[in-house]
């Protein structure tokens, strides 16, 4: 039994993690092998600096006490407290913390599920769009005039 358990070991997840992971049994739960600096994604797209950079140590969360637990939480049961992850493995709390962050919304505009159409937010993001840079992108659109899509297309645009 934890005295709290957060599902999401992203920025909120790892700063739980570091005000609390001292003072409570904790467990941080996500299923990434790594939590990413998504800031520095667009950098990588650029060449700038090495994908590895943008990987957060696990440390953040470990360091203050508190369990880093990889794996997708599949159910909650809110009566007996209880997330199950991966389908198989349940994890009891005293209070739960849902910090699952947001996706990015593509509407479901034609050709919008083309292997080439993504957000701009995963690792398997990021690497698809270095696979397809790497392999000669000569074009691409970025649907996002806001600081993320911007600092994108600004990458891309140097390619
Ligand atoms: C490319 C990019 C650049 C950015 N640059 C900046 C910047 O320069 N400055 C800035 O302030 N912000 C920036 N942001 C925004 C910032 O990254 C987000 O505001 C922040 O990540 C939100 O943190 P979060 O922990 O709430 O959610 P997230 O980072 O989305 O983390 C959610 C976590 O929950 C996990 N999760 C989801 N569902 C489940 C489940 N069922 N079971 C287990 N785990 C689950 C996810 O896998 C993930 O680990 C950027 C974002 C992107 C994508």
């Amino acid at each position: 039994m934890y005295d709290i358990v957060v599902i999401g070991g992203g920025p909120a997840g790892i700063t739980l993690a570091k005000r609390l992971g001292d003072k409570y049994k904790m467990a941080v739960i996500r299923p990434e092998d790594h939590s990413l600096i998504y800031c520095a994604m667009p950098y990588i797209i650029e060449d700038l600096i090495d994908e590895k950079k943008c990987f957060k140590k696990d440390e953040l969360v470990t360091d203050s006490g508190a369990e880093s637990l990889r794996g997708n939480v599949n159910s909650v049961d809110f009566d007996k407290k209880e997330v199950t992850i991966n389908n198989d493995t349940a994890v009891t709390y005293r209070k739960l913390v849902i910090a699952t962050g947001a996706a990015p919304f593509i509407p479901p505009i034609e050709g919008s599920k083309l292997d080439v159409v993504m957000g701009f937010k995963t690792q398997a993001n990021l690497e698809k769009i270095q696979h397809l840079v790497n392999n000669g992108l000569k074009r691409a659109v970025v649907v996002d005039a806001g600081a993320i899509g911007i600092e994108l297309a600004q990458a891309l645009s140097v390619q």
